[in-house]
């Protein structure tokens, strides 16, 4: 009995050490990320659309596992493949910087890769897994991999994961990372739009991702400048929800700002969030689409059997209804900034 006890108690410090953690970065939290993967999926040509959507639910639910092996098994591989700290490597131009994996895996060590980020490199190494993946018509490693790509690719379209100043906290904005990539989406994304366009080729994907990490990076700094100037129009106290005394944290210990300044701040925004998650969702369905077409467009339906897919076509037909409107289905994410008190 008291060994159980004690193994209880250590379960609940655990526990609390786990919510007290200061800011765990996650990038579009699990709203973002998991409505990302999901218009991705809906935007895909009909030939590829059938089978990915037989899989929405994993797909959905993938789409935030690569942060669980950062927090919930603390995979130490797994940290720096979600940002490229750019300051890092240096005032050049990115234009300087080695565009392919094979280039930046020599030209830099490990140990600083995995300190200062590998984001970049790891979506085109992903990208060459999935088109063999297709290639072989491996099932399981094409959802998987895709799903895991399409987190990526949110992050990369996460300003402040481009950047060493990743949390505000070399502005006196500390708190500015999940207040932009979770509280405001989860207050105001259910008016975003995801009907996205017909997915692309894409000749040159090295390009292609710094061009996204590029955009992030001047994302950054108009994220930061526009909340800097906001929060010193406005009078201390109304910045934070309070509970009591102190300002209402979340489970990760990140404060709520008021309703009203995220109204403005998303204002002032003038809907960056919206743009920089549709990008995301769109370059998820760009790069799957890449994968397919060279691996010489696969016959993916057969991989399913007609049961499966009879089952869910009905539902599909819906969900692109509704999309019309831009509307995704109402499901459910884990809130990291729950409403209700
Ligand atoms: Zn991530």
């Amino acid at each position: 009995m008291l060994n159980y006890c004690r193994r209880v108690r250590r379960g609940i410090l655990a526990t609390a050490l786990l919510l007290a953690a200061p800011s765990l970065l996650f990038a579009w939290g699990n709203w973002g990320h998991q409505r990302i993967n999901r218009a991705a999926v809906l935007a895909l040509p009909a030939a590829m659309r059938t089978f990915f959507y037989n899989h929405v639910d994993f797909m959905v639910t993938e789409a935030v596992i690569p942060d669980s092996r950062k927090y919930v098994i603390n995979d130490k591989a797994e940290f720096p493949r979600h940002f490229i700290d750019l300051e890092d490597y240096g005032t050049g131009p990115i234009s300087e910087l080695p565009k392919g994996s094979t280039e930046a895996y020599a030209k830099y060590d490990a140990a600083f890769l995995d300190k200062s980020g590998r984001l970049p490199w790891y979506v085109q190494d992903l990208l060459v897994k999935l088109t063999t993946a297709m290639k072989n018509q491996r099932k399981d490693e094409i959802l998987f991999v895709a799903a895991d790509l399409g987190h990526y690719l949110g992050d990369a379209h996460q300003p402040l994961h481009t950047s060493s100043n990743h949390d505000g906290q070399l502005t006196g904005q500390k708190g500015v990372h999940s207040f932009y990539e979770s509280q405001l989406p989860e207050l105001f994304g259910k008016n975003y739009n995801f009907k996205l366009a017909e997915p692309k080729l894409i000749a040159d994907p090295a390009a292609e991702i710094w061009r996204i990490v590029a955009q992030s990076h001047a994302a950054a700094d108009t994220l930061l400048a526009i909340e800097k100037k906001l929060a010193g129009e406005t009078p201390a106290g109304q910045l934070y929800e309070m509970a009591g005394e102190k300002p209402r944290k979340n489970v990760f210990n990140s404060s709520y700002h008021t309703q009203a300044y995220s109204s403005a701040y998303h204002k002032a925004l003038n809907n960056m969030i919206e743009r920089q998650i549709r990008g995301a969702a769109q370059d998820a369905a760009n790069f799957w689409y890449t994968a397919w077409v060279n691996a010489g467009k696969p016959d993916l339906t057969k991989l399913d059997t007609e049961y499966t897919t009879k089952s869910n076509e009905k539902n599909l037909k819906e969900e692109l209804k509704l999309l019309e409107k831009g509307k995704l289905v109402d499901f459910s994410s884990f809130p990291e900034f729950p409403q209700a008190q």
